[in-house]
């Protein structure tokens, strides 16, 4: 069995892409990133990659991560500029023996030593969306994060059982220069584990990151849930724990497939879509109400 699940109608065309590799018996790895960099590379996707909308400075910055499942090697970078495909350098990131997770002038500085893709990510199109909204904002009002963020989040089995899990985001528009949400975060933006199964997350990732939602996921498929019924617990349980404490929970969305090439999705919003493609399905987007 082979399937692949993503976050968001993004990302149909790159989950089809490694799908039809996937079918040739291509490595989770390959597949997972290929379907990331379609997500990344496209221009008019305005929270990943090219074209990721803006930080209250006006630059993109991307965070990204890539994780095996059989080895449980994770790679991540944080608030990279500049540089078209953070996913790609996060898999590299990933064999390294130390020095996993880089953020800022050290990833950028590893990405170049290594020959990655250089590319301003900045678009005439973000910039507009960027005047527009310093526009709208008073003197008197703080710029705020735009609510409507989207990370491409992937989990991904191929034929041998391999599994990986895979993110990339520009994070939140108008965030403040350095800040790194959840999905470079193991555990909380993505988890994956080739005896279990594996989870990604979209939504406000410093809510996101206070459960560690996509481990929590992992954690009950382990003991047993199916792919739906720990998204189903692992989601509202925290969101409800989050609504006591604080009175309120941020966007969460989660997306899991478990080794059988089960999946199961669960949201707090209205409106959340997402692509799934296994042996049995075609590449399906599917519009949660
Ligand atoms: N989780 C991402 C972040 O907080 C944004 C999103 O998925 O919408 O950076």
């Amino acid at each position: 069995m082979y399937g692949i699940i993503a976050t968001w109608r993004m990302a149909l065309e790159g989950i089809s892409e490694a799908a039809d590799m996937l079918k040739k018996s291509a490595d989770a790895g390959d597949s997972i990133e290929t379907a990331i960099r379609a997500v990344e590379d496209f221009e008019f996707y305005k929270s990943v990659g090219y074209g990721g909308l803006p930080n209250e400075e006006m630059e993109v910055e991307l965070d990204a991560a890539f994780m095996d499942g059989d080895t449980l090697d994770v790679g991540c970078v944080g608030a990279i500029k500049d540089f078209a495909n953070p996913v790609s350098i996060a898999r590299m990131l990933s064999k390294e023996p130390v020095n996993n997770f880089l953020v800022g002038a050290g990833a950028e500085k590893y990405a170049h030593r290594h020959g990655f893709e250089r590319k301003n990510m900045l678009t005439e199109r973000a910039k507009t969306h960027y005047h527009n909204r310093v526009k709208e904002t008073t003197e008197n009002t703080e710029l705020k994060p735009y609510s409507g963020h989207d990370t491409v989040g992937m989990v991904c089995l191929d034929d041998k059982g391999h599994m990986t899990a895979a993110t990339s985001t520009s994070g939140l528009f108008m965030k403040h220069a350095g800040r790194v949400g959840d999905s470079p975060v193991s555990g909380s933006g993505f988890y994956v584990d080739s005896e279990v199964g594996g989870a990604s997350a979209t939504g406000l990732g410093e809510d996101v990151m206070k459960g560690c939602v996509s481990y929590e996921i992992i954690r009950l498929m382990k003991e047993g849930k199916t792919p739906q019924e720990a998204c189903d617990i692992a989601v509202n349980t925290f969101d409800k724990e989050l609504k006591k404490r604080r009175g309120k929970a941020g966007d969460m969305s989660l997306i899991a497939m478990n080794n059988k090439g089960e999946w199961g999705v669960t949201t707090n919003i209205e409106g959340f879509s997402f692509a799934v493609a296994t042996e049995n399905e075609e590449p399906t987007v599917y519009l949660v109400k």
